[in-house]
């Protein structure tokens, strides 16, 4: 555990689980960064769809990452994310981008190229990050990995609230359980917890309940009080 450069903590999970409200709450409660991964996802998404690259292309998206600079910066208190340079973050979680995203996170080429983008973010440690395989994958030596789950109608049920009835509930859930699916049985570092990650169920919990809980889990694995 690097304590001196603060902790690395890990929060995976599927969509509408509550991860970026808990994973954003949970950062300014231990003043550490937060990280948005899925946003990188998203981020490779819109370039393709922008070049005309079909989230199939090995070649395609293998030249696209070649030229890509992605990451994130921040601004007045917000962690907005930049493709070549340009602001996105306010383009990147239409449905098509979502849908996108799940379909390119699938490809071996786009995965190894983001894998080393998370690494060199994660080097300064005291930070959350938030994904998929963050504690699995990503950061196997994190010090402390969570798993946020909820059971699929309470999740659509969040992120069509969010969207603002842009699309019916059950058009959301439907996705959603695409993108699950996709998620979950993909070759390549799939869904799944890291066998040392505590789970959490946020069905039943609101998000601050949950940040409690996690802080916690923190101070008894730290053994800090
Ligand atoms: O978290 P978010 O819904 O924004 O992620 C968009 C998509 O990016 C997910 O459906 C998933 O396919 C992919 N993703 C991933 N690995 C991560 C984060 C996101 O495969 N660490």
């Amino acid at each position: 555990m690097n304590r001196e450069k603060g902790l690395l903590i890990t929060i995976d999970g599927p969509a509408g689980a509550g991860k970026t409200t808990v994973s954003r709450n949970l950062a300014a409660r231990l003043g550490y960064t937060y990280v948005d991964t899925g946003a990188l996802y998203r981020g490779v998404a819109l370039a393709a769809v922008r070049s005309g690259i079909e989230p199939d292309d090995d070649e395609g998206l293998a030249r696209l990452c070649d030229g890509l600079s992605i990451g994130f910066s921040q601004q007045g208190g917000q962690s907005r994310l930049l493709v070549n340079g340009e602001d996105v973050t306010d383009l990147i979680r239409t449905p098509e981008i979502s849908m996108t995203a799940s379909a390119v996170s699938a490809r071996p080429v786009v995965r190894t190229f983001l894998l080393d983008v998370q690494r060199d973010l994660g080097s300064r440690r005291a930070a959350v990050f938030e994904g998929r395989d963050m504690g699995s994958v990503v950061f196997p030596d994190a010090d402390v990995k969570f798993f946020l789950a909820a059971d699929l109608k309470t999740r659509a049920l969040r992120r069509y609230q969010e969207l603002g009835a842009a699309a019916s509930l059950e058009q959301v859930e439907k996705d959603m359980a695409r993108r699950d699916e996709n998620d979950t049985n993909r070759a390549l570092a799939p869904l799944a917890p890291a066998p040392d990650a505590v789970r959490i169920d946020s069905t039943e919990f609101s998000a601050e309940a949950v940040v409690e809980k996690m802080l916690e889990v923190i101070r008894s694995t730290t053994g800090e009080n």
